[in-house]
């Protein structure tokens, strides 16, 4: 096998192994099983069949295809090109690169050669110890507008660990995939490099082992747990603020598995900058590797997904319906999730196919749709999201200190309780502690005019109207 093969045959397999997702069983092996990657050159991707027919039907319906695919996956923009080749050729590369992906030592990579026996006993004993939830795998993962960035990234760590983006840090907005992504990176370790100990906690559970092992003294086997791991994964690291010690001690492991250079990646619901109530020491450690976000997916993406979902559960919740959705449900997608396995329920119980005006009927009362009638948010809850995002207290937003600290999340939460609800000016500022209604209208222009600017602080505005409009909080 050249080296010109093994190139993008990581990324052909996974692009087939997607693709297989997608399609119906005996369409897939009818074509997919039918034509072999022989090779590559500078960005292309040179594909092979046994007769001028099959090149011509694999063209005309999945080329697009393939080539979406393999461009998305190495971050290149790849070309596809097909031979005819004789059937015996074609058999050969077939036993060549199963013999790829069943004999991994066969590889050239010295990091296989030197891979020792893990026995399917022990394989299966680090799996459950690492705590990852196996059903969130790349091959379910739609990859979108917003996250072709992060899944490149999630998946070029998966493939090397510790060598390509030390530490990793993955935020945005509530529902979008972080825990589905960060599960990946570790189910694909497991999987593909099993002497490698992975595991997968949220900062929760490790405030809560932490503080757990100080109670029972035992302090040093919860710093021997987290140091000897290869792959440490870490969710929701927003909830760290505020968590003096626990900082503290995430620093040193940090640190010490930083210098070993084991792979470490976080997830945040929001920019590292935005984290209150981090030591400096921490937060800059955070931000060290890269850091890369996950964003609402658009339209097409949010269809893409619900169509990949319906698929996977073999319902067959129509078109039109599914547009419905995807037009409506704009938040994120543990929303357009739940809003399919409502409707699929639904059909299923009743053994019927829905129509339009019944899903519409039947998603009415979701709270995301129902929010779209905002009046009903009131300007207090607005208050206590922003707070809670600033970490500062409604008392606080609503009292007469300046604080630099202070103002901007005042002036937000006035931006927000403006923009969200039919609430008049006057109204707004007898809410934030009697104002005047000047002070509203300024902090509005204040707010608008700071994010023409800035496009992370939009980002943050646009999450905070997303969690509230869709009723998060
Ligand atoms: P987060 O951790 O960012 O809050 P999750 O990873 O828990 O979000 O995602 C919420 C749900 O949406 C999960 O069921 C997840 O599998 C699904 N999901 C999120 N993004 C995608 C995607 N791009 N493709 C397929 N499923 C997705
Ligand atoms: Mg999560």
């Amino acid at each position: 096998m050249s080296d010109a093969k093994s190139n993008y045959f990581e990324f052909w397999q996974e692009t087939v192994s997607r693709i297989k997702e997608t399609l119906p069983d005996q369409e897939y092996t009818t074509w997919f099983n039918r034509i072999v990657y022989t090779g590559c050159d500078d960005k292309k991707v040179i594909l092979a069949g046994a007769s001028q027919f099959i090149l011509d039907t694999v063209i005309a319906r999945y080329r697009d295809l393939l080539v979406n695919t393999l461009s998305e996956l190495t971050g290149e923009e790849i070309s596809v090109e097909f031979i005819v080749k004789s059937r015996t050729e074609i058999e050969e590369h077939k036993k060549q690169d199963k013999g790829i992906k069943e004999h991994p030592q066969e590889e050239p990579k010295p990091i296989i050669i030197q891979k020792p026996q893990v026995s399917e006993e022990k394989t299966l004993k680090m799996k459950l110890e690492s705590n990852l939830n196996p059903s969130y795998e790349f091959s379910s993962f739609v990859i979108g507008d917003n996250s072709t960035f992060a899944f490149n990234a999630s998946l070029a760590i998966a493939k090397n660990p510790g060598v390509s983006y030390n530490p990793c840090l993955i935020y945005g907005g509530v529902g979008l995939g972080k825990t589905h992504l960060l599960n990946s990176i570790g189910n694909y370790i497991i999987n593909n490099t099993p002497e490698l100990k992975v595991m997968y906690v949220t900062a929760e559970m490790f405030t809560n082992e932490f503080i757990e092992s100080i109670g029972s003294q035992r302090t040093q086997s919860f710093k021997n747990k987290f140091r000897k791991v290869d792959v440490l994964l870490i969710d929701d690291i927003h909830f760290l603020q505020g968590k003096d010690s626990t900082q503290e001690e995430l620093f040193h492991t940090f640190n010490n598995l930083y210098e070993s250079k084991k792979q470490m990646v976080f997830t945040c619901d929001r920019p590292i900058s935005e984290l209150k109530n981090i030591t400096n020491r921490l937060s800059s450690r955070f931000e060290r590797g890269l850091n890369v976000d996950l964003q609402p997916p658009n339209y097409e993406t949010r269809m893409a997904i619900l169509k990949s979902k319906s698929r996977q559960r073999g319902s067959a919740i129509s078109e039109d319906i599914l547009n419905y959705i995807a037009t409506n449900v704009c938040t994120n997608v543990r929303d357009l999730e739940s809003s399919l396995t409502k409707l699929i329920a639904y059909s299923e119980l009743l053994d019927q196919d829905l129509s339009l005006d019944k899903a519409k009927e039947l998603l009415g009362i979701l709270p995301s749709l129902a929010a779209n009638a905002n009046q009903t948010l009131s300007i207090d809850s607005i208050i206590k999201v922003v707070g809670e995002y600033f970490n500062v207290s409604t008392f606080e937003i609503k009292g007469k200190k300046k604080n630099k600290s202070l103002i901007q999340p005042r002036q937000i939460a006035m931006y927000l309780s403006r923009d969200i609800t039919e609430y008049s000016t006057t109204e707004i500022g007898t809410e934030f502690g009697g104002r005047d209604h000047t002070t509203v209208m300024h902090a509005y222009a204040r707010i608008e005019s700071l994010m023409k600017g800035d496009e992370s602080f939009t980002n943050t505005i646009l999450k905070l109207r997303r969690d509230l409009i869709s009723g998060k909080k």
